[in-house]
């Protein structure tokens, strides 16, 4: 499947997508994931993106498109993709048309999930990721704890609040998402290609796509 997954920050993105490569082999492809590996690793990516994640804001949109333009030509998207955090403004959505209309690609559809701000505020501040950047867990404090406080399951490594989700930055995050990613709705909407799911249940959001991928 090639869907892409809109949604503010801590809209259960991530875990859909990782529900979802479970079924066919399409890959996740995380932009977050992608910004915080090259910084993790100094990378000259990493130190022109790292401000601007941990302000709350958007890394630009050229060094955006240069990661997807070459991601997306990796043999492993033959299966199928699912964009997770990308595209996050008007100008990435067009440039992603332009290039999958290059690259021979069609997309199946753009799902929104759609989840109540209360519940995005208290999943962020619970939320803890693996430093281990190759690894990248994610657990929350309250619905899905590791089994032995502050160390990832799978890796061992400390796990970490990411610095972009204290407080402050989070609440900058959603303001981003209000101004600069959530007009891509409208944009889907216009294109005919939108599902739109409200659920709070990542479960639920992956048969809502099951069911519209069987037609
Ligand atoms: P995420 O894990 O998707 O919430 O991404 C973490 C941070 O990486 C965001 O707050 C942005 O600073 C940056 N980022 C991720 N994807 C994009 C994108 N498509 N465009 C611009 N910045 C991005």
């Amino acid at each position: 499947m090639r869907l892409i997954l809109l949604g503010a920050p801590g809209a259960g993105k991530g875990t859909v997508a990782k529900l979802l490569t479970k079924l066919d082999g399409s890959v996740q492809i995380s932009t977050g994931d992608i910004l915080r590996g090259a910084v993790a690793a100094g990378t000259e990516l990493g130190l022109k993106a790292k401000a601007a994640m941990n302000s709350g804001g958007l890394v630009s949109d050229d060094l955006i498109m240069g990661i997807m333009a070459e991601r997306l030509q990796q043999p492993d998207c033959a299966k199928g993709f699912l964009l997770d955090g990308f595209p996050r403004t008007i100008p990435q959505a067009e440039a992603l048309k332009i290039l999958l209309a290059k690259l021979g690609i069609k997309l199946d559809f753009t799902v929104e999930i759609d989840v109540p701000r209360a519940v995005i505020l208290d999943r962020l501040t619970t939320r803890r990721t693996c430093s281990n950047s190759s690894c990248q867990a994610i657990y929350n404090t309250k619905s899905n704890p590791t089994k032995v406080n502050g160390i990832c399951d799978k890796c061992g490594s400390p796990t970490i609040q990411r610095e972009d989700e204290t407080e402050a930055a989070i609440s900058k995050r959603l303001d981003t998402y209000d101004a600069m990613t959530a007009p891509l709705v409208g944009f889907y909407k216009k294109e005919g290609n939108l599902l739109t799911v409200s659920a709070t249940d990542s479960n639920v959001v992956v048969k809502a796509i099951q069911d519209k991928l069987a037609g």
